[in-house]
């Protein structure tokens, strides 16, 4: 399986990043080495500033390409919580040298992923998210604020790369990204109800 992320996803993460609005998804990839189901995370040696990104998952039930966005909603029947940990300080470098992403985005154990939940339970429209960081909210964000809606984004995507049954897309993260650090306790929301917990270590 492969991890696909949306960036920029919410407008005022996009402002607070300090990056333009875009006329078109901006999506990378992690791979399956990235994926954590425990709920213990280390932080990696090599960054000083990692930061948390709260983000709804789509779960993909069925292989594509050059899907139709009218089609698109056939290709994924349940929706979850993760974390798209990015290494903040090496970003900016690769950022500022004009460099891919990876290294800043594509670690190991880098996409955490809490419980999925049946999309057929949810106003897909409407769904909040929050992440609390040892109690205190720190990112909430609702998929009405999404700039490209989770059918524009599998449409999007599978014009250029396959999609397969269990791959995850991450859909990007609303305002409010920061640093975490070793003892913090984290646990994401999803429509109020605890989907995942990390303990950073
Ligand atoms: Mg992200």
């Amino acid at each position: 399986m492969k991890i696909i992320c949306i960036g920029r996803n919410y407008a005022n993460h996009a402002k607070e990043m300090k990056a333009e609005l875009p006329t078109e998804p901006v999506f990378f990839m992690k791979p399956d080495t990235a994926l954590l189901k425990d709920e213990d995370f280390y932080i990696p040696n090599f960054t000083k500033d990692l930061h948390h990104e709260i983000e709804l998952v789509l779960k993909i039930n069925k292989a594509g390409k050059h899907i139709e966005e009218q089609f698109a909603h056939k290709y994924y029947n349940e929706i979850g919580l993760g974390i798209d940990f990015t290494a903040r300080d090496i970003q900016a470098t690769c950022k500022e040298k004009g460099l891919p992403w990876e290294k800043a985005k594509a670690f190991d154990n880098s996409a955490p992923i809490g419980k999925f939940i049946s999309k057929e339970t949810l106003n897909i429209n409407k769904i909040t998210f929050e992440l609390k960081i040892n109690g205190v909210s720190k990112q909430i964000g609702t998929s009405a604020d999404l700039i490209f809606s989770f059918d524009k984004i599998i449409s999007y995507v599978s014009q250029f790369v396959s999609l397969k049954v269990g791959d995850l897309i991450y859909t990007g993260t609303p305002e409010g990204v920061g640093q975490v650090n070793v003892g913090d306790k984290l646990q994401g929301f999803l429509n109020n109800e605890l989907f995942l917990k990390l303990n950073v270590l």
